[in-house]
């Protein structure tokens, strides 16, 4: 099987189309969605068409999703967070909201291989940035693969079982192949489709092969002005338009 892996989209319908243009059916045998489909972005309506048109093999709600679906309050967030969780809310089409309210909590099995999450296996709103959080994620993944998503960084770590327990992070730039070599337990994280963080502003996403055992995480240049823009015209906070140029 070959998953495209699409995660953080947040509602940027620019990226996500570049991206789906970059891997067009057929380059993929099902798409797996990370979580937070919306939030931040302009167009949470259209995002949400868009991944249900993709009729994905597997998905998981992120804390943005619950937030706008209303299904947790917006207090944990920062200021400008909250009023875009806001904006969203209102913005949602009685479809839309109905969508986000049926999505799945994380983590979820996909198959033998691969678990899924928005945040870590141990929470789905836990955040893995680092050694010891890719410790604690692969001690509780139930799979050789988990596919996370939510610090918007494209990642990988590794734990070799037959070694000290050494836990091997690494922060991926740009186009990566990263092959699985057996014996090893893995975390991957794609990076965000529509609000990367990495300082590389160009959307993120990746194609797992698990036959191969190899994760291939690419970037797709989008039209970035035009999604900055629409965040302008909705009247969302300006930092969420800025930020996207920078790719923070
Ligand atoms: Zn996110």
């Amino acid at each position: 099987m070959r998953y495209l892996v699409l995660s953080d989209i947040h509602a940027n319908i620019d990226a996500l189309d570049a991206v789906l243009e970059a891997a067009p059916p057929g380059s993929y045998d099902g798409a797996v969605v990370l979580g937070d489909l919306v939030g931040y972005g302009a167009e949470p309506n259209l995002v949400v068409d868009r991944v249900r048109a993709l009729s994905p093999v597997a998905i998981v709600r992120g804390n943005h999703d619950k937030v706008a679906a209303g299904l947790e309050s917006a207090e944990g967030f920062n200021p400008t967070a909250q009023r875009s969780a806001a904006w969203t809310r209102d913005a949602l089409s009685r479809e839309t909201r109905e969508y986000l309210v049926a999505l799945p909590e994380g983590p979820r099995v996909l198959d033998d291989l691969v678990e899924i999450c928005h945040g870590s296996p141990v929470d789905e709103d836990t955040y893995i940035f680092g050694e010891l959080d890719a410790a604690e994620a692969l001690a509780a993944s139930r799979r050789r693969v988990c596919l996370f998503g939510h610090t918007h960084l494209p990642t990988t770590a590794a734990l070799d079982a037959s070694r000290s327990l050494e836990v091997l992070f690494h922060r991926a730039h740009g186009d990566q192949r990263v092959t699985f070599s057996d014996g090893r337990r893995y975390l991957a994280n794609p990076g965000s489709v529509g609000q990367p963080r990495d300082g590389d502003p160009r959307a993120a996403f990746a194609v797992f092969d698990t036959e191969a055992l190899a994760i291939h995480i690419q970037r797709v240049e989008y039209p970035v002005e035009q999604a900055r823009d629409r965040i302008l015209a909705a009247g969302l906070p300006k930092p969420l338009a800025i930020r996207l140029m920078h790719g923070r």
